[in-house]
């Protein structure tokens, strides 16, 4: 029979890689924790009408990029390809919205793109993120970069913030109006053509050089921020110096979503061919609104998985693993009561084959066990268990009670 492969672009994540996965989750866990996120999970599955409203029109994702299909009942339904609109959609649906007062959440889990399975890209990606709804002030920005900051800080991933402001409803509209007319003469490659029409200020986005270059005497929005924005993002920059974060202001940093206003961010990583972003977000005071819900503030990032795992070392081994093994039929009678005792407070593996001491031992130090405990027939007369802290390297016999 043929064998089943998995499909193109959704990779299996399992050996040395899951276990820097799951360690990553657990450590980006605990930081949100940290900075008062509370962990929500979201269904993959949603009414593809949630991200045509949210994703925008302009973005590739909702163009192009969609897992989409109809279900059984008839229904248009999408695989989500981003976190922050399922969030949005729960934070409506549940009302939370009308009570005031903020609320931080935090997620990760896979994200589906149907992109051309390039070197790196897959269809299927994991992320992890945070959002902050109804906190107005600059300083929830500057907490929620300072959080990404410090995971990359604890994995030692070396990266590069750039930041912008994509100004608000008093400077945006009037901001895209003078850039119509600026760009409206200029011949730009199909996409940023076609961009001119959906949401002009995502040419700066291009990746086209020759874009790049005819686009850059132009105005950007940076440059016309409105008073109120301004405040705020020299506000936001000189709290990013007082916390001693390394920054780089790039003017045309617009993000791919069409939902964010004021701060946007990108964390680069020099480590992952050029110029890859591997962590980006900003603030979106648009989107709840937009969703049918409350005029409510929002800010949050998400993290590509991923790409990261390359650049994060294995978890250090700070907890003791146990290996417990039998050398003959009674000792093996006795084993899933003493392995099941000590597992209430170690790691415990064992193996329910009788073998040789030596096979034990050397079984113990393939599966990188710190301490060894093997029962054998003289001991276990006695009531007691042989064991090994080879961390130390310290033998002992000891009374199985106490063991
Ligand atoms: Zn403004
Ligand atoms: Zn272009």
């Amino acid at each position: 029979m043929d064998k089943i492969q998995s499909l193109r672009g959704m990779n299996d994540i399992s050996e040395a890689q899951a276990e820097k996965f799951l360690y990553f989750l657990q450590r980006c866990s605990k930081i949100a924790q940290k900075y008062g996120h509370k962990y929500i999970s979201t269904p993959i599955l949603e009414q593809t009408v949630l991200f045509e409203r949210s994703v925008g029109n302009s973005s590739d994702i909702a163009t192009k990029e969609m897992y989409r299909f109809t279900d059984k009942g008839h229904n248009d339904v999408s695989l989500r390809p981003e976190g922050t609109a399922s969030i949005v959609r729960h934070f409506i649906e549940k009302k939370i919205d009308k009570a005031g007062g903020v609320f931080r959440f935090f997620y990760y889990g896979p994200m589906f793109r149907y992109e051309r399975p390039q070197k790196g890209r897959l269809r299927q990606f994991h992320q992890f993120g945070c959002e902050t709804f109804g906190e107005d002030s600059y300083m929830e920005d500057l907490n929620i970069i300072d959080m990404v900051v410090n995971i990359f800080k604890f994995f030692e991933i070396p990266t590069t913030l750039h930041i912008n402001s994509l100004g608000c409803d008093d400077c945006m509209p009037s901001y895209k109006k003078n850039l119509l007319n600026n760009i409206s003469g200029i011949k730009l490659c199909d996409i940023c053509e076609k961009r001119k029409i959906t949401n002009p200020i995502r040419v700066f986005d291009c990746k086209n050089e020759k874009c790049q270059e005819k686009l850059q005497n132009i105005d950007k929005i940076t440059d016309s921020l409105c008073k109120i924005c301004q405040n705020e993002f020299d506000s936001l920059m000189g709290s990013l110096d007082s916390l001693c974060i390394k920054y780089i202001v790039n003017k045309n940093l617009v993000r791919g979503l069409d939902y964010y206003t004021k701060t946007a961010f990108e964390f680069i990583s020099g480590d992952i061919g050029s110029q890859n972003a591997i962590a980006g977000g900003g603030r979106y005071n648009h989107l709840v609104e937009q969703l049918g819900g409350e005029k409510v503030s929002a800010v949050g990032f998400a993290i590509g998985i991923e790409r990261l795992l390359e650049l994060i070392n294995k978890p250090k081994q700070d907890q003791d693993i146990w290996y417990i093994g039998a050398t003959n039929d009674e000792a093996l009678e006795q084993l899933s009561k003493i392995v099941s005792k000590k597992r209430s407070d170690y790691i415990v593996l064992t193996d329910y084959k009788i073998r040789s001491f030596t096979k034990h031992f050397n079984n113990a130090i393939k599966k990188s066990a710190t301490n060894i405990a093997i029962l054998n027939k003289q001991e276990l007369t006695n009531g007691q268990i042989w064991t090994k802290d080879l961390t130390n390297d310290i033998e002992k016999i000891v009374s199985l009670s106490n063991f």
